[in-house]
């Protein structure tokens, strides 16, 4: 595709693509190289102000429209993305960094789950329910809320807004969309697509800029009654506190440290196959990563080998590049960050088996790219095996026994996913009941959700919500309970009368 490079973006604001108030900007960069990909608007609150107040005028409309008219938006939409899918995940290898065939999953899913909430305008289930009282008539029915702000990561730059805006959008909400400052040339055509799809204007708005500036204003606005953020664990109590003042439903998707076990009785090809992909796809920078891998000591030797050996044939390169299995990190700091675990992990006396360090040769030297690193003989304490590192490492920690496994796996803050390789039916459902995590596999990597399935973790992955699915429904309205009473006479429901 031809790269924008030099084109100046705008916010969409009340149906108008204009500057920030400020009228100044930010640039997104290319992560393999460099590379400018745009100049942004720097907005700040008196932007978010204004896209506020335009969602808010547009709500009283938008609620109105009959729900099944905004699933066809969505359908539309979802076509919409299927015809821009080659565009949008070769400007995604470029923005992002992921390699071509993941950025297509990344676009597919938002695909999914846009058709996926088109159908939910047909839907929006409530209750009908027996009355205690005769001639009486019960249900309970799905409202929508208002201005939904929707903060979003950069690692899935066209997914995660996907499963935040069609949902909310579908119940009847506006939006107001804050991207990711290393993503906003996708969240921008990403809006692009909804406003031709036939959102109207007001209905959603986009303001970039940074968490500082506009996610807190978003948070802390008080015509903002839903947040809906995915992002990191520190990030998510900072919006937790900063809603509290006005009670907003907050919904908060955080990291993780995820677990692939690896019992004496598995596949070894299949494990290990599964542990590369999730351990190093779109490099390690996954809230299902597998950053630990749980590994029975009966099988540990050969794993570690076959491990080592599959995760150095590995070729780092440019995400659009066909041959490529792993991309940079989004970022010099993310790059600094991950190379301080390699640091921290070696002075724990974890054994760094591979990787460990900055990749330059071959015209890397202009990105960001981190080779894939395995630690050996790690401990459950050790900080690489309790820290989400958000990168291309992954700690091998050997156990004795199933029990210890489950204890390990479950012994970290956080609970997204989890999987488990074994042959044994029987472990296996112990597994599905023990491991506390809110996705877990069987026979499988860590990764791999689908959107009518509810995503989301326990601990502190979360606030006990869950994303996609019928689950995200309940982020996006509020429940109303209806009572129609038609026996002509007032009746009395819990009066303690016989008569
Ligand atoms: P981040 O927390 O730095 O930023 C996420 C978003 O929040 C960005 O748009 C950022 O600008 C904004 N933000 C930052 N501070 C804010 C504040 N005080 N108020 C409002 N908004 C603010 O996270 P990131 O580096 O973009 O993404 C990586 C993190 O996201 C990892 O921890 C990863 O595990 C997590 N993640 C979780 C899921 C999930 O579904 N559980 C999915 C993807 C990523």
């Amino acid at each position: 595709m031809a790269l924008l490079g030099t084109k100046t973006y705008k916010n969409f604001i009340g149906g108008e693509w204009v500057d920030a108030a400020s009228g100044e900007t930010f640039e997104s960069t290319n992560p393999a190289n460099g590379d400018t990909i745009g100049a942004f608007p720097k907005s700040g609150p008196e932007d978010v102000d204004r896209a506020v107040a335009a969602a808010r005028e547009a709500y009283e409309d938008w609620r109105l429209v009959p729900a099944p008219r905004r699933g066809e938006i969505m359908f539309r939409f979802a076509q919409l993305l299927t015809e821009h899918k080659a565009e949008l995940a070769d400007l995604m290898s470029h923005e992002m960094g992921k390699v071509l065939a993941e950025a297509g999953g990344d676009v597919q899913e938002a695909i999914d789950m846009s058709y996926y909430m088109g159908g939910e305008g047909r839907r929006l289930f409530g209750q009908t329910t027996p009355s205690e009282l005769p001639d009486k008539f019960n249900m309970s029915v799905r409202m929508p809320i208002g201005v939904v702000g929707v903060i979003t990561p950069w690692n899935f730059p066209i997914a995660i807004p996907s499963w935040k805006i069609a949902p909310a959008l579908v119940c009847g909400n506006t939006v107001v969309f804050k991207p990711a400052t290393d993503t906003p040339a996708l969240g921008e055509r990403f809006v692009e697509l909804l406003v031709e799809a036939g959102v109207p204007g007001g209905v959603i708005n986009v303001v970039h800029g940074g968490g500082g500036a506009v996610g807190k204003r978003l948070v802390a606005h008080p015509d903002v009654p839903v947040i809906t953020i995915t992002g990191s664990r520190e990030t998510g109590v900072q919006v937790l506190r900063d809603a509290a003042e006005n009670l907003k439903h907050v919904h908060l998707e955080l990291g993780g440290k995820n677990a692939v076990i690896v019992m004496d009785d598995a596949d070894l090809d299949l494990a290990v196959e599964g542990i590369l992909w999730s351990a190093f796809g779109t490099s390690g920078q996954r809230c299902t990563a597998a950053s630990r891998v749980i590994v029975h000591r009966g099988v540990y030797d050969s794993l570690q080998a076959k491990l080592v050996a599959a995760a150095e044939a590995m070729r780092l390169g440019p995400g659009w590049e066909e041959d490529t299995d792993v991309g940079p990190l989004i970022n010099r700091d993310a790059l600094d960050k991950v190379h301080s675990y390699t640091g921290i992990g070696q002075d724990e006396g974890a054994t760094l088996l591979t990787g460990g360090e900055v990749a330059t040769g071959n015209g890397l030297g202009d990105g960001n790219f981190y080779r894939p690193t395995i630690f050996g003989h790690v401990e459950a304490g050790m900080r690489i095996a309790r820290e989400e590192i958000f990168g291309p490492t992954t700690a091998l920690i050997p156990v004795d026994s199933f029990e210890e496994a489950i204890r390990v796996a479950n012994g970290v803050e956080y609970g997204l996913s989890s999987s488990i390789f074994t042959r044994d039916v029987n472990r296996a459902f112990r597994a599905i009941r023990d491991l506390d995590t809110g996705i877990t596999y069987i026979n499988a990597g860590t990764i791999g959700a689908e959107v009518h399935l509810p995503f989301g973790g326990t601990k502190h992955t979360g606030n006990g919500h869950r994303e996609a699915g019928q689950a995200a429904l309940d982020v996006f309205t509020e429940w109303k309970s209806v009572y129609v009473d038609y026996s002509g006479k007032l009746q009395k429901a819990q009066i303690d009368a016989t008569e």
